[in-house]
């Protein structure tokens, strides 16, 4: 009987496995036609300058627009498309995309503050700082128009090459944040050795501001170190006047979250900046 049920279990748990695959598979088939059909857009979503309530900033964030399932969020297909090694290829039509849309939006003489875009660690190669190089001279983008932002896995990673493209990219003009930050596993001795100039506390961290005391704890620590180091700090996930206060009162410099604004297609950021409101009152 308990050998039974055990084969049981296996059988569930290889089915749920078989499930997943094959969810995969039809991810990854799908992701590629949809660069081919331009399925794809980026979604703009402002930072706040606590300082002067106005807009400083925004990150671009990748949408799918799946004919048939709508719109599919990059929580799903990210995994799968850096597990493919499609990742590649999305990165580079996003690092495309936001170079374009910067040069449409100079065009017509908008005033844009600097765009970040979101790079996997499988980017990160020896190549990199010439590709990025060639697409926003193609475009004719400046390279503080565009900031990138990287996560603590390439940091853990840590070798020197790494820091040598990091330090190409910081040469070239570019300046590189480092998103979900706590999450991972770099400690302050890390993060000297890298030329980076932002940091991003995570959204979970954010979350249980003012009220969870380890939050407060955390949210404290990581902007002292970052003023420590001269870094400055963006808080993501900013969703309530009570954690913006909170972070305010840290020193924090910039915020970015649904209290401000959800991201949004690129006409209406747009709209956003002609409008040009104060979205905070700094108070500093
Ligand atoms: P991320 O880079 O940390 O981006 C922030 C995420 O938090 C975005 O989710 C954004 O919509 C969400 N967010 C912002 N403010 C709030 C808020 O106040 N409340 C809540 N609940 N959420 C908020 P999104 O757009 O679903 O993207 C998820 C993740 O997918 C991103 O996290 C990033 O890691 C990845 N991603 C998105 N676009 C790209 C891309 O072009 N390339 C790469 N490599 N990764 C991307
Ligand atoms: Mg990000
Ligand atoms: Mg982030
Ligand atoms: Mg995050």
């Amino acid at each position: 009987k308990a050998g039974q049920s055990i084969e049981s279990n296996f059988l569930f748990y290889s089915e749920e496995m078989n499930q997943r695959a094959k969810e995969h598979l039809r991810i990854e088939s799908e992701l590629r036609q949809a660069l081919q059909n331009h399925e794809l857009q980026l979604y703009y979503q402002p930072k706040v300058s606590l300082r002067s309530g106005r807009i400083v900033g925004a990150e671009a964030l990748l949408r799918w627009r799946h004919p048939l399932r709508g719109l599919v969020s990059p929580g799903v297909f990210i995994p799968v498309a850096e597990e493919t090694g499609l990742i590649l290829d999305l990165g580079a039509w996003v690092l495309e995309e936001a170079c374009r849309q910067v040069r449409e939006w100079r065009d017509v003489n908008l005033i844009i503050p600097p765009i970040a875009v979101n790079l996997s660690a499988r980017q990160f190669d020896a190549e990199l700082p010439k590709r990025v190089a060639a697409v926003l001279e193609r475009h004719r983008v400046q390279p503080d128009q565009i900031n990138l932002e990287i996560t603590e896995s390439l940091l853990v990673r840590g070798t020197d090459k790494v820091i040598d493209i990091m330090n190409q990219l910081v040469a070239m003009g570019m300046s590189l944040a480092l998103d979900d930050f706590g999450t991972g596993y770099s400690s302050l001795a890390y993060l000297k050795k890298f030329p980076i100039s932002t940091l991003k506390i995570d959204r979970s961290f954010v979350i249980g501001l003012p009220y969870e005391e380890n939050d407060c704890a955390i949210a404290r620590a990581i902007v002292t170190m970052a003023q420590q180091l001269r870094q400055e700090i963006v808080a993501e996930g900013v969703e309530t006047a009570e954690q913006m206060a909170f972070l305010r009162e840290l020193g924090c410099d910039q915020l970015q979250g649904y209290l401000f604004s959800q991201p949004v297609p690129a006409a209406d950021f747009a709209a956003m900046l002609r409008e040009g409101k104060r979205l905070a009152f700094g108070n500093r």
